[in-house]
């Protein structure tokens, strides 16, 4: 090297750049790009957070799950994200599945996302837990009389049972748990019960679901419980109160809002802190309380409303179950001519 005449004043130039705070700066400016299925509303307080404490720039795009995988793996090694931030486990195991996660090697996000909640190969990571569970009518229905989501299929709930569409990926994570746990035969006669059962057409949202329980044109349904805490912290006399299925019994469903590092980010480790960051329990709290879900990291605090619906057993089978269980359930639904 010593021969070229090029390298003394490339080299004196760059320490000089180095001294004169040129690397910090490159720090200050650092900023990752997040494609995320969650809405901005939920997210952006909480990115904002993050800017403050660490100087670190967090941008996003909002879209559907689906689409923002389909933009992943069209743009290749060309994207610009860094993280994709989606609300069910089925779409991050698909994002997973088709090469466009890294795995992340972190002993923070082992320690703070319970290993029932994050993938098994570190491509993605829970953190919020979402439950859905029962919702029902106090006026019609004895809470004794509740138990499992599959006793909803029993004739004692004949037109008395409200469901959302098969369509939402909720409900296609719900019957692929159903199978993971009972096998399909168990779970198709579980479905088709309920569809014997439905009381009206299924509901394009779980709000509806409930404004319809409310309303009695049904007793009982399947819900997210933070849809039901949107509507009962504007309306706190709302008559539909939750009931934790399967208590003793497998578990109440859960799911997670949750993300992974997008395959070509080029700032992988900077990725990793904010994933690591997230899963902290003050962001934590935050994180679930602006949608009245339930952390993932024991550690952190809840809100004050979901608490008070109490503490309940989760189901502790993988959510990646969720991902891999998802065209058999789709299938099964359909042939049951749940729609
Ligand atoms: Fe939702």
């Amino acid at each position: 090297m010593s021969h070229c005449p090029l390298w003394r004043p490339v080299a004196v130039a760059a320490i000089a750049l180095l001294s004169s705070g040129f690397l910090t700066a490159a720090l200050a400016a650092e900023t990752l790009v997040v494609y995320s299925a969650r809405n901005e509303q939920l997210i952006k307080p909480v990115f904002d957070a993050y800017t403050r404490e660490t100087g670190v720039q967090v941008k996003f795009t909002t879209g559907d799950a689906a689409v923002l995988i389909e933009r992943l793996a069209a743009e290749g090694r060309n994207s610009p994200a860094d993280v994709l931030m989606t609300v069910d486990a089925g779409e991050l195991w698909n994002a997973a599945e088709r090469g466009l996660l890294q795995p992340v090697k972190s002993d923070v996000l082992a320690r703070n996302v319970p290993a029932h909640l994050r993938d098994p190969g570190n491509r993605w990571f829970g953190l919020s837990m979402r439950a859905r569970t029962i919702a029902y009518s106090p006026k019609r229905v004895d809470p004794a009389t509740l138990s499992t989501y599959e006793a909803l299929a029993a004739p004692a709930w004949k037109g008395r049972l409200c469901l959302r569409t098969s369509k939402k990926v909720y409900n296609q994570s719900l019957v692929a748990t159903l199978i993971a746990a009972q096998g399909e035969a168990v779970t198709e006669r579980i479905v088709r019960g309920w569809v014997a059962n439905l009381a009206t057409d299924v509901f394009a949202n779980d709000t509806q679901l409930l404004e319809a329980i409310a309303a009695g044109q049904c007793d009982v349904g399947i819900v997210n419980t933070y849809y039901y805490g949107r509507i009962v912290k504007e309306r706190p006399d709302f008559p539909v109160k939750i009931f934790w299925a399967n208590q003793g019994a497998g578990g109440v469903h859960v799911n997670i809002s949750g993300a992974g590092i997008a395959r070509y980010s080029r700032q992988g480790a900077a990725a990793t802190r904010f994933l690591e960051w997230l899963s902290g329990s003050s962001a934590q709290a935050h994180f679930a309380a602006v949608n009245m879900e339930f952390p993932v990291n024991p550690a952190a605090t809840l809100d004050p409303l979901v608490k008070s619906w109490g503490s309940f057993e989760p189901s502790l089978i993988n959510v990646a179950e969720a991902g891999r269980l998802q065209p058999a359930a789709v299938r099964l639904m359909d042939r049951a001519g749940y729609r």
